[in-house]
């Protein structure tokens, strides 16, 4: 490993520590960006040197291929948690992209304030949330987040971008689609009020208050409902390699689910915008033979209670993780003509 010794950028850094599922193969350069300023001058550094650059969080919603990447790979460490009080309802807090977001989610939740508490636990940086507009258990990013900071590399300046420019739609935005790899997000601020959450609550969670006799519903609870639901379903991505859900739950049109359901008896399903329904991804995976499924071949399973979690239990490399998630793609499609697409981003 050497150091460049005005920026510290450290080369031939092996991209497994970059993703939950620790696989892929070297970076040629690595450097960690701590103040949203520094970029301008990481870009430059590489243009120098006609060098690729991506920008990542921890890399939990990242594949890296074998092939490794040939050029500048920043690490996002920004750190910001600044709170505006408008009234005694209404708060704005602008969160730095590199913060942790469970961390920040829980200082949200330990001032009061609801709008985020339902995705707690995410893995990941704050500033990935509103690239694939991340959401969990009725909250999502998009129906807190006011405007996203980011570094736009096409104009080489810092801008705000309202919501409303977004592009925000069931977990996905313009940051995944038409502006994939314009923007590096530098901030979040999202708008939080200081009350309870109200119900109607997600069913899982519901369920839980009911089985635990809660019924003062602060942001607390709703927090602490999530984070029992994600423990006893979802693997710690620190002790086990992997992506969460490597599938999104796809959604398909009532023709479709008509004739699914004539094929196999009642499929669930929840409405998804005019002539459409979403269906659960893992429900596909189950009846495809997918429950608790180990594959000595390529080292990788499905996480037991939950097989939208794939699981790294022995992959050497990502040709072995692709295999294995195009047997699942290709069984799934064979029996319901349905395409799973994968959820965590492969790069380059
Ligand atoms: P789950 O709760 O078993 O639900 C599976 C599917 O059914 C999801 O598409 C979910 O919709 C839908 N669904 C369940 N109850 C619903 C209701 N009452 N009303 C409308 N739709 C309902 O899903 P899971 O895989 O264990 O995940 C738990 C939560 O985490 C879900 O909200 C899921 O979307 C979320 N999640 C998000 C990401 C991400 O942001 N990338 C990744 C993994 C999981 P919704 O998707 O609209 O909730």
């Amino acid at each position: 490993m050497r150091y460049n010794a005005r920026m510290d950028v450290k080369q031939q850094i092996p991209l497994s520590q970059f993703s939950t599922m620790r696989l892929g193969g070297t970076a040629a350069y690595v450097l960690e960006i701590h103040d949203r300023f520094a970029i301008a001058a990481a870009l430059a550094w590489a243009k120098e040197r006609g060098l690729p650059v991506i920008m990542i969080g921890v890399g939990s919603n990242i594949v890296w291929r074998d092939e490794g990447f040939p050029g500048l790979l920043l690490v996002n460490k920004i750190k910001r948690f600044e709170e505006q009080q408008e009234d005694d309802e209404n708060y704005y807090v602008t969160i730095g992209a590199g913060e942790n977001w469970d961390e920040a989610v829980a200082r949200t939740v330990a001032k009061g304030m609801t709008g985020i508490e339902a995705l707690s636990l995410i893995p990941g940086t704050a500033g990935a949330t509103p690239v694939q507009n991340v959401g969990a258990y009725g909250q999502e990013i998009a129906q807190t987040l006011v405007s996203v900071e980011a570094y736009d590399t096409q104009t080489g300046t810092l801008v705000n971008i309202p919501a409303i420019d977004c592009a925000f739609s069931y977990r996905t935005s313009r940051f995944k689609t038409a502006d994939r790899g314009r923007f590096m997000i530098t901030a979040v601020t999202l708008h939080l009020l200081r009350r309870n959450p109200q119900p109607p609550f997600y069913g899982a969670v519901q369920a839980y208050f009911d089985e635990h006799d809660i019924h003062d519903y602060t942001p607390q609870a709703l927090r602490e409902a999530v984070v029992a639901i994600r423990r006893s379903k979802l693997p710690d991505p620190a002790t086990v390699a992997n992506n969460g859900s490597f599938f999104a739950n796809p959604i398909v049109d009532e023709g479709t689910l008509s004739q699914l359901t004539a094929d196999y008896g009642t499929v669930p399903h929840w409405p998804a915008g005019e002539g459409q329904v979403k269906i659960p991804a893992a429900w596909l995976l189950e009846q495809a033979g997918f429950k608790n499924f180990h594959d000595p071949e390529t080292g990788m399973g499905t996480w037991p209670a939950q097989p939208l979690v794939l699981v790294n239990e022995h992959a050497a490399h990502t040709a072995q993780l692709l295999a294995f998630k195009q047997q699942i793609i290709d069984t799934v499609h064979q029996k319901f003509s349905i395409t799973l697409e994968q959820e965590p981003e492969l790069l380059p």
